[in-house]
């Protein structure tokens, strides 16, 4: 199957969907106003977490399949991922979380919690060192015959000319792009401090918590987290938001109290009522929409991107 394709977006949904499609055999150009590293992918902690992302269904099936995949990265360090071990609690009893027969998590022993937490769920998960990660996906592409190009559309209008299937993959970006009010930034910021030795993850998961606490340990660096502001599509880092991540952290793991920082990071959830996974023609071309992960990009992406393969090499098959 080959065919001329324009991929908007060069963040994780992006590179993963144009690696797919390279992979089975289309030709692909990434066209994006941000390379990988500036993206709100690289700003990402990250874990896979299926976090702020709708409808449930989807989300299962596809933070499934992105498990097994990147569960098969992890294998190799030259990807930036890693099975690490770790922890959700909670400050409330909250139940058997719903993902937590997809990563065969096991209660905590209650001697084992965090002081303050009172119930949680031990597993292993992949830790992806995004810029790391970015540039594998990066490099796979070009391997498969896929281009990237800088460039900027005004409107999708602009695009469509460029190739007879197109495919949207500009997160936040989609509300600007082709008018889709329903896309809403949910800033978020991290800090990257040296790792004194930490090497199990955390993750506050008290339901309705008022701020965001985790720790993702990378070899060399740990990043912690985190905020969510609705609404705020500011990227520049907020000194006073740093201090309280790293505060909160501290009270978790003290030993990141006077852990030296490496660096700040903020990106831009593209939260939608549900991922946008779907097509339609406009004028002739085809255009597939895939955006909208919110807070889970990472952990939809590989589960989006080969559905958007099947779905496209569907839809061509049936075209006269
Ligand atoms: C602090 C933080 C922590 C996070 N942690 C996790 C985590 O642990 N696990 C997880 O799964 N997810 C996490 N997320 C969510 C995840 O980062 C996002 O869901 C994901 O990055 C969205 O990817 P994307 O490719 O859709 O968008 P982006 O990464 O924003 O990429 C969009 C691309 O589209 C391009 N673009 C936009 N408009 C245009 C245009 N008009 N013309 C050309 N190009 C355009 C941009 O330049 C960019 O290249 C986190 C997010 C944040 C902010």
């Amino acid at each position: 199957m080959s065919a001329s394709t324009v991929v908007i977006g060069a963040g994780v949904i992006g590179l993963t969907t144009a690696v797919c499609l390279a992979e089975a055999g289309w030709d692909v150009r990434v066209d994006a106003e941000l390379p990988p590293g500036t993206t709100t992918s690289a700003a990402a902690g990250a874990s896979w977490d299926p976090f702020l992302a709708e409808p449930a269904d989807l989300v299962e099936r596809w933070s499934r399949e992105t498990l097994r995949v990147l569960s098969a990265l992890g294998a190799d360090e030259a990807t930036g991922v890693r099975l690490v071990e770790g922890t959700h609690e909670s400050r409330v009893p909250r139940g058997v979380p719903a993902w937590a027969g997809w990563v065969d998590a096991r209660p905590c022993d209650p001697q084992d919690l965090r002081p303050g937490y009172v119930e949680g769920w031990g597993y292993r998960a992949p830790v992806i060192d995004m810029p790391q990660y970015l540039d594998y996906l990066t490099g796979r592409l070009r391997k498969a015959g896929g281009r990237l190009r800088s460039h900027r559309y005004s409107s999708i209008e602009e695009a469509l000319p460029e190739a007879a299937v197109i495919v949207n993959c500009t997160g936040t970006g989609s509300r600007a792009l082709i008018g889709d009010a329903s896309v809403q930034a949910v800033r978020g910021q991290l800090v990257v401090v040296e790792n004194p030795g930490i090497e199990t993850f955390f993750c506050d998961d008290t339901p309705d918590a008022e701020e965001l606490t985790y720790i993702y340990p990378q070899s060399e660096v740990v990043v912690l987290g985190g905020t969510s502001d609705w609404d705020d599509w500011d990227v520049r880092p907020d000194a006073t938001a740093a201090l309280d991540i790293v505060r909160r952290c501290a009270a978790i793991e003290p030993s990141l109290a006077d852990a030296p920082v490496v660096a700040h990071r903020v990106g831009l959830r593209p939260v939608r009522p549900v991922v946008r996974l779907e097509a339609e023609n406009r004028a002739g071309t085809l255009l597939m929409h895939n955006y909208g992960h919110g807070g889970a990009g990472v952990t939809l992406s590989w589960g989006c991107a080969r559905e958007v393969v099947d779905r496209l090499r569907a839809l061509v098959e049936a075209t006269p």
